[in-house]
C-alpha cells in the first residue's frame, strides 16, 4: 500500500491517492507516457481562422504539462497557431495524425 489516508489527509495525501489510482488504471506492462514539464516537446501548426474567418478557440492541453501556443505570421501574411506538446502526449499524436491526413490530400 502506497499511502494511508488516515495519516496523510490534505493535498499531498490526495495527490498520492490520485497518482495511485492513475497507476492502477494502466494495463499491465504499459509504459507511462512522459508528459511532465521536462518531457521532450514537439509542435504542430494549426490554422488560426476557419473558412468563414472566425478564429478558432485555443484551450490548454488536458494531457501534458509543457503545452503552450505561439502565434505566427508566415511570409504570405497568413496567421497560424503553433501548439507545443510533449511528444508522447495523446492530444499531440491526434493533432499530428489529423495534420498529416489533411496535408496528404
Ligand atoms: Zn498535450
Amino acid at each position: 500500500m502506497l499511502y494511508r489516508t488516515d495519516t496523510q489527509a490534505g493535498p499531498i495525501g490526495h495527490a498520492v491517492a490520485v497518482l495511485h489510482r492513475y497507476a492502477n488504471a494502466m494495463e499491465p506492462g504499459q509504459r507511462r507516457r512522459d508528459t511532465t514539464y521536462t518531457a521532450p516537446i514537439g509542435c504542430v501548426d494549426l490554422a488560426a481562422f476557419d473558412e468563414n474567418g472566425e478564429p478558432y478557440e485555443i484551450h490548454g492541453c488536458d494531457y501534458c504539462l509543457p503545452w503552450h501556443a505561439e502565434v505566427h505570421i508566415d511570409d504570405d501574411g497568413d496567421v497560424f497557431i503553433r501548439e507545443w506538446h510533449a511528444v508522447e502526449c495523446e492530444a499531440f499524436e491526434e493533432l499530428v495524425n489529423i495534420s498529416n491526413r489533411s496535408s496528404d490530400s
